[in-house]
């Protein structure tokens, strides 16, 4: 097989990239391990889609994401876009989603391989000449002039021989895994606020008596369901390197026992829940961070504070510092930052002490964005080879950032500006025309 531009993964990322190199002229290949669309948006029914909110009045996200929420909406999955982006999170039907994203797909003319698994990359002096997927097929050799590697873990990048890191700098641990599941047949009506309050007391309880491995006491919410009595639930946590398949393996039958417990509780003890049952477990369990690709420039924790801009970027960022414990601790720990009260051991709570921020300082200024500048989907060694979604070259708080599913998609949309316009102006990565690529980010409908 050969094509122009190589997308791997279609998570938030990869959709918006191949939806961006294709609509931009290049013949566009679209490869993805299982067979549908959405990555975590499906595979691990997260949701609503963070990351696009400036105000109410402004997005800081268009481009894919708003196609892709205007044909969600026609076919009964979400809100229309001019009532969406007014949302801090826009909640989908992740079911809705799959299909939306393939037809969009289609219409702008990427080609698909689903049911393909990348697993190696033929290299000449920093150039990939192909890559390697295995299917039912057998082994797949795919040759194309740019690739863009959107799984989410760095694959592409990292089998082809390219720097990356891992995790955080002081021990190399990253964010916890979790799942996100969800719960229908429950009777709305019935959860009034006592029911509400009492249901949380207990959840709290259950949890710090560690009876329950729960990060929160929510009740659940709309997320990715917009289906009457079903909702969405994002309580649980497991440590581990998702690239590891021993501890990954660990982490999806840890993650479905908790959720079976989880949902147990809140059958046989909360009034409205009687008659509920899971609608949904994970496909893939949720992955917050595994590696980042090196570079050509490395986005960096005060960029996000500052809400600092590059004359390079491509894409918006909003959201918060959002790190959830490596240890994938649930009591008396939240968010990773000065304020964290286990009593456990982490290195981060020794002599690492002063760098944790305080909680309140882990946002981007209000009613501001910060860039991702173009530098951070190159690799530093890689000269065909771009990457979309959250294995950009960003620090392990950083990317605490730019990991949601809208910024994801704004990366992805640049990249595959990125490709399209390397291959028509016959230069690598390196080389790329920074203004050229900002214009045709806007032609596209996004903003930088
Ligand atoms: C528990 C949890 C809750 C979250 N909550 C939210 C939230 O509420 N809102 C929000 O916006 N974000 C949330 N996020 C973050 C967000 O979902 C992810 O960071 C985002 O989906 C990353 O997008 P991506 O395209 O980089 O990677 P992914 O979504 O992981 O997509 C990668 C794609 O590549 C495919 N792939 C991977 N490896 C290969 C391979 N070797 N060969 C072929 N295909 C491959 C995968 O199957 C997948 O389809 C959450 C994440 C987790 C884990």
């Amino acid at each position: 097989m050969k094509t122009d531009v190589v997308v791997v993964g279609a998570g938030p990322g990869g959709m918006a990239a191949a939806w961006a190199a294709a609509k931009s002229g290049a013949e566009t290949l679209l490869i993805e391990r299982y067979g549908f669309c959405g990555g975590m948006a499906t595979t691990g029914i997260v949701g609503g889609i963070l990351g696009h909110y400036l105000n109410e009045k402004e997005p800081a996200v268009a481009g894919f994401l708003k196609v892709l929420v205007e044909k969600m909406a026609e076919f009964g999955g979400c809100e229309k876009w001019e009532n969406a982006y007014k949302n801090y999170g826009i909640s989908f039907d992740s079911e809705i989603l799959k299909y939306a994203a393939e037809r969009l797909l289609l219409e702008a003319g990427v080609n698909f391989l689903y049911h393909s698994y990348f697993h190696d990359a033929n290299v000449n002096s920093g150039y990939i000449d192909s890559i390697e997927v295995v299917n039912k097929s057998g082994k797949m050799t795919i040759e194309g002039k740019f690739f863009i590697d959107a799984t989410g873990d760095a694959d592409v990048a990292y089998f082809a021989g390219f720097e990356c890191t891992k995790g955080r700098p002081q021990d190399g641990k990253t964010e916890s895994m979790g799942c996100i599941f969800k719960i229908a047949g429950i009777e709305e009506d019935k959860l009034t606020e006592d029911v509400v309050k009492r249901a949380k007391e207990k959840l709290a309880e259950l949890r710090n008596t560690g009876e329950l491995k729960i990060y929160n006491e929510s009740l659940g919410g709309k997320g990715s369901t917009t289906r009457k009595g079903e909702r969405s639930f994002n309580m649980t946590r497991f440590p581990g390197d998702a690239t590891d398949a021993i501890e990954l393996t660990q982490a999806e039958i840890n993650l479905r026992e908790e959720t079976f417990k989880i949902y147990t509780f809140l059958k046989e003890n909360v009034t409205g829940f009687e008659n509920s049952y899971i609608s949904s477990f994970h496909i893939n369990a949720g992955v917050r961070e595994t590696r980042q690709i090196k570079g050509l420039y490395t986005l960096c924790e005060k960029e996000i504070i500052e809400g600092r801009k590059t004359d390079d970027s491509i894409a918006r960022g909003t959201y918060w510092i959002d790190i959830h414990c490596p240890f994938g601790r649930t009591v008396n720990t939240h968010l990773c930052c000065k304020e964290c009260q286990t009593t456990e051991y982490c290195i981060m709570l020794g002599k690492y002490k002063d760098y944790l921020p305080s909680k309140n300082k882990l946002y981007p200024p209000k009613n501001d964005w910060f860039s991702i500048p173009a530098r951070c989907l190159i690799p530093e060694k890689a000269r065909n080879l771009l990457v979309a979604g959250r294995c950009i070259s960003a620090d392990h708080r950083a990317m605490g950032a730019t990991r949601v599913m809208a910024t994801c998609m704004a990366i992805g949309d640049a990249a595959g500006v990125m490709a399209a316009i390397c291959l028509k102006e016959k230069c690598d990565t390196h080389s790329l025309p920074i203004k050229d690529v900002q214009q045709n980010i806007r032609k596209i409908g996004g903003f930088f």
